[in-house]
């Protein structure tokens, strides 16, 4: 089968042909139908620090994906050939205390699928059963590709009740974008967004800001005076990995506010802790996805009225990946879709 995979160490990633895995007894293998591009397989590509730290080539990489069961192991109940499905990316170890008492999200020895073994930029790809997850046919395959990094959105998103709050999400990107549309949904009152690309803000916008910020040209007490608010954002959703926008962030909650850190910050960001101190701010880390509450949350979301569908920028043919992730390097798209069907 045809699959994109990191052949050996250093920047770039090959069309290739490998074998068509073989599921185990508890496995199922998948015909890829659609893929979208993450962030993780960007860094991937370029080879940054992480990827030479984790990344063990010759690997196939990808993780947003959904296809249908091709093939399932002799021991998986729940699943047929033709089922349409996504598959939650992060593999856990089934046996520590977390797993054992169902909050599988925080097992402490999660594997990536297209991180630490081969991925979904394939034709196939083989996972355990208990990583498949049903989907609702009648939500477009684009859409449902993206439903990991949706997740991620969803999962931060809804850490806190959001109705009637006003709420600032740092980083325009097609996480925070995402995001914008779920807290809009979710009853927030006010969702200001921040970033210092204005292709990104424009689609920030799209998906339902009440306010865009471009923080390298305005300041966000300027914008919270112009629209009223007295006492500062409630809730804080950091989605850029910059420390820049953590400090931003910190500086304008109202005191009690609470914020939910998705970005990856580079090894050691500062915070003023006297600001988190006096004005009691709570500070919760969120990372992937619940399983499978995120997957409930975000099918219930989209079956009423949530779209994520502006988001998705860009849609390629499999074979033309490197035109997809050169405009992932660019900055100027949100998410993009490599079709493996046509
Ligand atoms: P992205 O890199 O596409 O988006 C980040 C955005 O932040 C960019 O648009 C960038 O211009 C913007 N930005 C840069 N400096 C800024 C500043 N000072 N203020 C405001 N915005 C600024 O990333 P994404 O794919 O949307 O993911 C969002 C973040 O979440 C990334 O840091 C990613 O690594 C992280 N992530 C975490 C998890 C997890 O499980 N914790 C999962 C997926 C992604
Ligand atoms: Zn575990």
């Amino acid at each position: 089968m045809r699959a994109i995979a990191k052949l050996q160490s250093g920047p770039g990633l090959q069309l290739t042909e490998v074998p068509v895995p073989q599921p185990g007894i508890n496995e199922v293998l998948i015909k890829i139908k659609k893929t979208s591009i993450c962030g993780t397989d960007v860094h991937i590509y370029n080879w940054d620090a992480w990827a030479e730290k984790t990344i063990r080539p010759p690997m196939v990489i990808g993780h947003e994906f959904v296809g249908s069961i091709e093939e399932v192991g002799s021991n998986v109940h729940g699943f047929q050939r033709g089922d349409l499905v996504d598959g939650e990316g992060h593999i856990v170890c089934g046996v520590c205390r977390n797993c054992l008492a169902g909050r599988r999200h925080l097992c402490k020895d999660t594997k990536g699928v297209g991180v630490n073994r081969d991925g979904a930029f394939a034709e196939y790809l083989c996972i355990p059963a208990s990583n498949a997850v049903h989907v609702d046919p009648s939500i477009p395959l684009d859409v449902l590709s993206c439903f990991d990094p949706l997740g991620n959105a969803v999962h931060t998103a809804l850490q806190y009740d959001l109705v009637g709050e006003d709420v600032l999400i740092t980083g325009a990107g097609p996480i925070g974008c995402m995001a914008t549309a779920v807290a809009k949904q979710s009853g927030a009152r006010q969702v200001v967004v921040t970033d210092v690309n204005p292709n990104r803000l424009a689609l920030a916008r799209r998906m339902g800001a009440t306010r865009v910020v471009d923080v390298s040209q305005e300041q966000l007490p300027e914008v919270q005076r112009e629209l009223g608010m007295k006492e500062g954002f409630d809730v804080g959703l950091e989605m850029s990995g910059n420390p820049r926008a953590l400090a931003d962030m910190i500086d304008n909650m109202f005191h009690g506010g609470r914020i939910a850190l998705l970005g990856i910050m580079p090894e050691k960001a500062p915070v003023d802790w006297n600001k988190v101190v006096f004005n009691m701010l709570t500070i919760r880390g969120v990372y992937g996805r619940e399983m499978y509450e995120t997957w409930y949350k975000m099918t219930a979301l989209i079956q009423s009225g949530l779209d994520i569908s502006p988001v998705i920028t860009h849609r390629f043919p499999f074979t033309e990946f490197q035109q997809g992730f050169e405009l992932m390097r660019s900055g100027k798209s949100g998410k993009i879709v490599l079709d493996w069907e046509n």
